[in-house]
């Protein structure tokens, strides 16, 4: 057996780690648990380390490395070398075994934890150098030291050709002096700089990177490098822009968009800059645009609208603001205009008068010659008054509809009264939405007469008192209810009722064989089931129905001709009587009428009011009695306040009256005395 001591000294020949002083207290002192191995591995010396492995249990040779020790010994293997990790995965050692002679081999087990930490740091420092981000790496004067495939892809530039040089190779010149001395500054004072930069490539081509720089320092905290990491974002920055564009402009006409015009106008109104001036918006709509689309083509259609807006820009300063709002539908924003609002008004005249002559000028559209006309409505606004932009866009459009209305093709300023019309207009809708469920609906009854001034029958005239106990005139609400169809419920309502009041008019011998009139709008006429509906209500009022009388218009008949006939033919099959309301300010011809199954015409209160002096209308109303004679029809006037007017619609032949001369329209239980004390109020 060898002594420890000429271990030692073979130990020193071979294992340079254990290096030139090889004491036992030096040997004590490292770390590695070191034993000198005999055979069989027996131990025939070990430091300190490995007298504490073996006394904690953790025998340096335990696992499975026995016969590596043998075949050393054995000399089958000149050393032998493995690497093993704990069970747990978290520690790692390496054992080396190294012959010292035939009879003895020194064994060296340590722990390479952290070692393999570090090696594995640097294998995923590794891969992320050769990563999608551009890396470059610059020693602390900014000479390229490193760059990776990334920033060669970006670039343009290979690593050899960069090696040397400065950043300023990609320097794009787009970015003032200041921003890269701000971008050091920040550098040197927090140790690094974010941001988004324009940078040249090799090619010469300009990309936007976002480029981060960061200063590395040394153990002394000197800058020894700095490390670049940059993206190429001039894909999604297309994107973005691409967003930015569909969100804010129209893609047909590349004008900015409702939203965009929006954020604009909202942006003027509060300018403090401005305050003293007067702006403008105008709402510009091409009048019979949907017909041209229609007969044309879409694609006609688009390129008058393309050639729109770029006449629309062609009238505008610089600063000034064309948008489309959608369809044919302009929006023109002037700024800066004068400070005193008749100038102002005179400004935007002038700019109008421009576009409407533009505008005017005919269009080449592919192979056809067009013709488009508009209609613009302005409003002038005042900065220091702090308009909202939603209720300047209205008042152009109201505006803009005047100028329709006018005729279209010319322009109209905003008109505050007109606001007032429309927005109360929009209140009494609201109102006449709730009319029926609040029963704020009444149907009063007006008198009509014979010759000898006895009551034959009534009209009922709808009647909405509100809440607040005010009167709307039905010319006031009657046409807004066509338009909203709330004529529809409304005139069931009034049908229904007129049937009620028949009915109970029956078990009065007074008033049993009085005719009731209703009038009955075109829309609700026109209802397919507006026959059955009549027919059901008679049925269920029990009610004789050749005392309800339907006054229609010449609007009714005019329309739908065929089909009206056949209703009508259908109601007075079953007994109903119509009549023509407010006859005379029509056009219906003697033919026509011919056709209808008409009982009466009832001549209109216009050609009443002035019968006793106006000789044509004396020759009109003389004219209807003679038609309805010969079209064995009843006749029977309106609007009848005077004696004298009576006096001579009877000498023309005219038997049968309704007007304040006799009553004006009262409700059911005034009607009622009336008729039971003889009729005449007089
Ligand atoms: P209309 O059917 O021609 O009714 C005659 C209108 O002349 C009534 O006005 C009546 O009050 C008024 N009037 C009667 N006598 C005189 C007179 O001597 N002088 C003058 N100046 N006027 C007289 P009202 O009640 O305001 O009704 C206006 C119109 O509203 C009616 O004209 C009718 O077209 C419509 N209307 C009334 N009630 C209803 C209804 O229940 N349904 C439908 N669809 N329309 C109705
Ligand atoms: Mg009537
Ligand atoms: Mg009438």
């Amino acid at each position: 057996m060898i002594s420890l001591a000429q271990a030692r000294a073979a130990v020193a020949s071979v294992e340079s780690e254990l290096c030139t002083v090889f004491s036992g207290a030096t040997l004590d002192a490292l770390p590695e648990q070191i034993a000198l191995l005999g055979r069989g591995g027996m131990v025939l010396d070990a430091n300190a380390a490995w007298r504490d492995a073996v006394h904690g249990g953790r025998h340096p040779l335990e696992h499975g490395h026995q016969h590596g020790v043998d075949a050393v010994l054995a000399g089958q293997l000149p050393a032998y070398h493995a690497e093993y990790g704990s069970i747990d995965g978290r520690n790692h050692y390496s054992v080396s075994v190294v012959p010292l002679d035939d009879r003895a081999a020194l064994a060296i087990h340590r722990d390479i934890t952290a070692q393999r930490r570090v090696e594995a740091a640097l294998r995923v420092a590794a891969t992320a150098f050769e990563a999608a981000q551009g890396m470059m790496i610059s020693d602390a004067d900014g000479y390229i030291l490193h760059v990776n495939p990334a920033f060669t892809r970006i670039t343009g530039y290979s690593a050899a050709e960069i090696a040397g040089k400065t950043p300023r190779i990609l320097s794009s010149g787009r970015h003032p002096a200041e921003f890269y001395q701000q971008m050091w500054q920040a550098i040197a004072r927090d140790g690094s700089w974010e941001g988004e930069i324009w940078n040249r490539r090799k090619n010469g081509e300009i990309y936007p990177e976002h480029l981060r720089i960061t200063a590395v320092r040394d153990q002394q905290g000197r800058i020894s490098n700095y490390v670049a990491a940059l993206t190429d974002i001039s894909l999604s920055k297309a994107a973005n822009d691409e967003i930015r564009s569909l969100a804010f402009y129209d893609p047909l006409t590349q004008l900015p968009n409702r939203r965009l015009l929006l954020d604009r106008l909202q942006h003027v109104v509060a300018s403090s800059t401005r305050h003293d001036r007067y702006g403008a918006l105008m709402f510009i709509d091409l009048d019979n645009f949907k017909t041209l689309n229609d007969t044309l083509g879409h694609n006609v259609g688009d390129q008058l609208l393309q050639q729109v807006a770029e006449r629309l820009q062609g009238c505008l300063r610089k600063g000034d603001t064309v948008a489309r709002l959608g369809g044919d539908e302009f929006v023109v924003l002037v700024e800066g205009l004068s400070s005193a609002p008749r100038a102002a008004a005179s400004e935007t005249e002038a700019l109008g008068s421009k576009i409407l002559s533009s505008l005017n000028r005919p269009y080449l559209l592919g192979t056809h010659r067009c013709r488009s006309t508009p209609s613009i409505g302005a409003t002038l606004f005042h900065c220091g008054e702090s308009p909202l932009p939603d209720d300047l866009l209205m008042q152009a459009d109201i505006a803009m509809y005047q100028a329709k209305q006018a005729g279209r093709n010319g322009m109209r300023f905003f008109d505050r009264q007109m606001q007032e019309r429309i927005s109360a207009r929009a209140q009494l809708e609201g109102d006449l939405r709730q009319a029926l469920e609040r029963q704020q609906f009444a149907l009063h009854y007006q008198v009509q007469v014979d010759a000898q001034g006895r009551p034959r029958g009534a009209e009922g005239l709808l009647r909405w008192r509100r809440d607040d106990g005010s009167m709307v005139s039905p010319l006031e609400f009657i046409p807004l209810a066509e338009e909203t169809g709330l004529i529809i419920p409304i005139g069931h309502w009034v049908l229904e009722t007129a049937c009620a009041r028949l009915q109970e008019w029956q078990s009065d011998p007074a008033l049993a064989q009085l005719m009731l009139a209703i009038n009955v709008s075109a829309s609700q006429f026109r209802q397919p089931d507006f026959c059955e509906e009549v027919q059901r209500l008679v049925a269920q009022y029990g009610i004789n129905p050749g005392l309800l009388k339907l006054e229609l218009t010449e609007g009714v008949l005019l329309e739908m001709v065929e089909e009206t006939i056949v209703s009508m033919c259908r109601l007075r099959d079953i007994g109903v009587r119509f009549a023509l309301d407010d006859f005379g300010t029509g056009y219906s011809s003697l033919q026509y009428l011919k056709r209808l199954p008409l009982s009466q015409l009832k001549i209109d209160q216009s050609f009443v009011r002035d019968l006793v002096s106006d000789s044509s209308d004396q020759a009109i109303v003389q004219t209807i009695i003679a038609m309805a004679a010969s079209l064995q029809l009843d006749v029977i006037a309106e609007g009848v306040e005077t004696e004298a007017q009576r006096a001579q619609l009877e000498k023309m032949g005219c038997l049968r009256y309704q007007g304040y001369l006799f009553s004006h329209a009262v409700s059911a239980p005034q009607l009622r005395a009336l008729v039971r004390a003889g009729g005449l109020a007089g």
